[in-house]
């Protein structure tokens, strides 16, 4: 598929679009094989789905223009949504690690390249209208008001995060300015400031 995928666009500000990171977001890839049910098997890595991943995609795309961006390789992108999420099709674009920028040198060493959404709004996508979703708030600090920072998938068969993620997706997707939504404390705002985040997944379901 084409990195980007104008295609399908009628009017990018319709609905607003919503940025997946892949690497424990979405699923948990890991080169050696865990107690787990597997979903897929890669060159070198053995790959395990998120619990609730096909339902949280399936409302993203009737929600939300979808996109996606990982600092992993290109390769290893497009072969999790051909084989293991198979939406390609109906992503606004699906980007790599090449899209990801260094950080200055003033900030000295860090672990992480940065995914820049000035790069996205270069779509026509303004930052009012785009959130991010990414376990890892360093690659987005440029962004920060753009992010919701999700826990990480290591394979809990029990996470509820794309749940709860849904739900509060819900909240916030027909604001007029995502982007200035202080996403900071979502989870609490889903019960309550004074009340303390411990949904199981049948609440939330
Ligand atoms: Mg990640």
């Amino acid at each position: 598929m084409p990195s980007t995928n104008t295609l399908n666009r009628q009017n990018p500000n319709d609905r607003k679009l919503i940025v997946l990171d892949i690497d424990e977001t979405l699923l948990h890839a890991s080169i050696t094989k865990l107690d787990l049910p597997l979903d897929y098997k890669a060159a070198r890595t053995f790959i395990y789905k998120r619990p609730y991943v096909d339902r949280f995609l399936s409302y993203c795309l009737q929600n939300f223009h979808v996109a996606v961006w990982t600092n992993a390789s290109a390769g290893f992108a497009e072969e999790v949504f051909d084989q293991v999420l198979p939406i390609s099709r109906h992503l606004e674009f699906l980007w790599s690690v090449e899209h990801c920028t260094d950080p200055p040198e003033s900030e000295g060493c860090h672990d992480y390249k940065i995914k820049d959404l000035s790069k996205v709004c270069d779509l026509n996508f303004g930052l009012n209208n785009i959130v991010m979703l990414d376990d890892t708030a360093e690659k987005l600090r440029f962004n920060k008001r753009n992010l919701i920072h999700i826990r990480p998938f290591f394979g809990d068969q029990t996470d509820c995060e794309l749940l709860h993620l849904i739900k509060y997706l819900e909240k916030i997707r027909l604001v007029d300015d995502i982007g200035n939504q202080n996403k900071q404390n979502w989870r609490q705002e889903l019960v309550g400031a004074n009340t303390a985040f411990e949904y199981d997944c049948l609440v939330v379901g």
